[in-house]
């Protein structure tokens, strides 16, 4: 997937911070959402400090993001349009052309509205996915035990897992499973 180089980014964001964020499993393991952790998991995220307003925020940023990934899972297009559209307007996406650091004008998105600059990029990313009929770029994790989102940017769209690991346990679950059949 290669919508422009800023969706791109911004979406990667989205799905990185749904994962670090939201409650649930990583590869058979429950994810560490602990209250007085949520600072440096933020920070970890961002890569630099982050002041615990912030994180509350991009807590909550999160758990909204989520809906959409497990809606494109099912493939409710319908549905993910309507949670981008709630977000869209809830922060307040504004385009604004930015020229800085010795990058060419590019467009940024930071909004108005919330309490993280992030929102109102994650919702223009998720928005310029699904207008290019490509939410089937968004998936949840298919391994046992674990529920983490991911963005497939493979040429064949052929990615089912959020990660290497989720994708190997799997295979050698499988592979058990047949040497099981066939002894
Ligand atoms: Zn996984």
């Amino acid at each position: 997937m290669n919508f422009d180089s800023y969706a791109d980014r911004v979406v990667g964001m989205a799905a990185t911070l749904v994962n670090a964020l939201t409650p649930g499993e990583h590869g058979g393991r429950p994810v560490d959402t602990d209250e007085a952790g949520l600072t440096a998991r933020c920070a970890a995220v961002l890569g630099r400090p982050v002041q615990a307003a912030e994180a509350a925020a991009l807590g909550r940023l999160a758990e909204r993001l989520r809906p959409a990934f497990l809606a494109a899972e099912d493939g409710a297009t319908d549905r993910v349009a309507e949670l981008v559209n709630a977000l869209l307007a809830d922060y307040r996406s504004t385009p604004r052309l930015s020229r800085h650091d010795g990058e060419p004008w590019h467009l940024h998105f930071a909004g108005a509205g919330g309490d993280t600059e992030w929102g109102a990029s994650c919702a223009t990313g998720l928005a310029v996915v699904v207008d290019s009929q490509a939410t089937g770029r968004l998936g949840v994790c298919r391994a046992d035990g674990c529920d983490r989102v991911y963005v497939d940017v493979s040429r064949n769209a052929s990615r089912r897992f959020c990660s290497e690991s989720c994708l190997n346990r799997t295979k050698v679950a499988a592979f058990r499973a047949r040497a099981r059949a066939t002894s």
